[in-house]
């Protein structure tokens, strides 16, 4: 019999402001489902936007983390930041087989197009890329990038869905799941001003780390059909996943992030402890389907 793989689950924040009541939760949650199974929980600073980023948000919620007794198994914690030849190197590779084509445009001309062609169709993050800089020939295109025009990177997803395949993913609160990646048309896997974006970063890291079981909110679902396209295409293995709802306050409303109320620092500030905060975390949690008993 193969050895069945040591459970590793992650909470993997980006540092955009202050830890709140949705990230103690989900620490919470990749933690318990970690001992439940004498596994590893990592926590990863997913701070590959350096304009949204800052490296003291970065070591606020490191610190916060810290007290609140959520701080990961390993130490020191992966920062995105830090491996920013890996992504390239990855997303290298998937130029090489033509899974990839650079785009020029501009949010602007991306509008102006959608706007042109009376309609596009929606995916679940938006109006799908018209496909504009895809009709753009190789050798124009290395022109233009060997000028230093600036290019973000887009994968081409008729082409890698017809690499991949059909697949699946485990989700533990729902069973397999049939992915349906074609829906976001050609994401972007690379920014203009980072040589990646969340899809690359998140899927890479995550097999880097020998993450097993991938712990997030159920915001992020959708998202995992991209990630399972990627793992196919570079032959990375596949994770479980375990998306949990989202913290709802008492109203049955979503938390957003810049509410004061659920703000660590606010409330450590205000002279809550770390329990009392985790317990508030667990309590809001309870009233929307719960961290699971393990
Ligand atoms: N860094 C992402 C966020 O803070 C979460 C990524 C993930 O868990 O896959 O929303």
């Amino acid at each position: 019999m193969p050895a069945v793989p040591r459970t590793v689950t992650r909470f993997a924040p980006s540092p955009t402001g202050g830890l709140h009541l949705g990230g103690v939760y989900s620490a919470l949650f990749a933690r318990r489902v970690a001992r439940a199974a004498n596994g590893s929980y990592l926590v990863r600073i997913e701070d590959i936007d350096a304009t949204r980023c800052r490296p003291e948000y970065a070591e606020r919620m490191l610190a916060d983390l810290e007290w609140l007794g959520l701080a990961g198994d390993v130490r020191p914690e992966r920062r995105q930041s830090r491996h920013l030849g890996d992504y390239r190197a990855a997303l290298r590779r998937l130029r090489d087989r033509s899974l990839v084509y650079p785009c020029f445009c501009s949010r602007a001309d991306i509008r102006r197009e959608i706007e042109a062609a009376g309609a596009a169709p929606h995916g679940p993050d938006g109006p799908v890329y018209p496909g504009i800089c895809r009709a753009i020939p190789a050798a124009e295109a290395e022109v233009r990038l060997m000028s230093g025009e600036a290019a973000a990177w887009r994968l081409d997803m008729a082409a890698a869905v017809a690499t991949a395949g059909p697949l699946t993913f485990n989700d533990k609160a729902r069973g397999r799941v049939a992915c349906a990646p074609a829906r976001f048309g050609d994401v972007v896997l690379a920014r203009k001003d980072t040589p990646t974006g969340y899809h690359l970063s998140v899927t890479l890291d995550d097999a880097a780390q020998g993450v097993t079981v991938v712990t997030r909110g159920e915001d992020l679902l959708a998202s995992t059909d991209i990630h399972r396209l990627l793992q196919g295409l570079l032959n990375l293995p596949e994770p479980e996943y375990w998306h949990h709802p989202l913290l709802c306050g008492p109203d049955g409303k979503r938390f957003a992030k810049r509410d004061k109320s659920v703000s660590v620092p606010d409330m450590r500030a205000a002279g809550y402890g770390a329990e009392a905060i985790r317990e508030m975390a667990e309590c809001l949690a309870g009233g929307n389907g719960g961290i699971p008993t393990l």
